[in-house]
């Protein structure tokens, strides 16, 4: 489990995984921590995400915490004067500012939390994320359960044909997968694209 630094201020942390691996619980669990200890937070996610309430930052189990939706994440550097701890939800969806707004921030002397999905259902890094893992200063990697085998998973499998990436994280439209039950699924679909492309 992540113990809080107790050292110097200002710093970047990321918290990355599959769907339905528990980043958005684990935000909302460091940023809850750091309101106990009395300390300014605010916490932003993209206009994007507006799949349940336009407020509140809701993990799939209901534990919410509000949030402001921004359009782009330079109005982070706006929206946050005189505030300690800033929590970045969804951040797979920002602009790809958002790294060096983040290290803006921790510069200034904020500790940054940044949760979202390392990458998309095709496998590859999402937006701005692969930037801000290298550039953190703490990153926790969580994993979800694969529906296939049972095994950890680090994948974000779809299972519907759309190719559009931004296909909001619907319970029924993905699975978390490990490695090789994704692989296969992946195989797997190629194979019925091919058949059908064959009629
Ligand atoms: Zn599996």
């Amino acid at each position: 489990m992540f113990i809080e630094p107790q050292a110097r201020k200002g710093w970047i942390e990321v918290v990355c995984g599959s769907m339905f691996s528990g980043k958005t619980e684990e935000l909302i669990r460091r940023l809850k921590r750091a309101e106990i200890a009395e300390q300014k937070v605010s916490i932003f996610k993209p206009m994007i995400d507006t799949r349940y309430s336009e407020e509140d930052i809701v993990s799939h189990n209901d534990n919410a915490i509000s949030s402001t939706p921004v359009s782009h994440s330079s109005s982070l550097l706006l929206l946050s004067e005189n505030v300690e701890v800033v929590g970045v939800d969804e951040a797979q969806f920002f602009d790809d500012e958002l790294p060096s707004v983040c290290e803006q921030l921790a510069r200034n002397g904020v500790r940054v939390i940044v949760a979202g999905l390392d990458m998309d259902f095709q496998g590859k890094p999402f937006g701005p994320m692969p930037a801000l893992l290298a550039m953190a200063d703490y990153i926790t990697k969580l994993h979800a359960i694969c529906m296939s085998c049972g095994s950890l998973a680090s994948h974000s499998f779809r299972k519907t044909a759309s190719k559009d990436k931004v296909l909001l994280g619907e319970k029924d439209a993905y699975e978390a997968r490990c490695r090789t039950c994704y692989t296969e699924g992946m195989l797997s679909e190629a194979a019925k694209q091919r058949e059908e492309m064959n009629q």
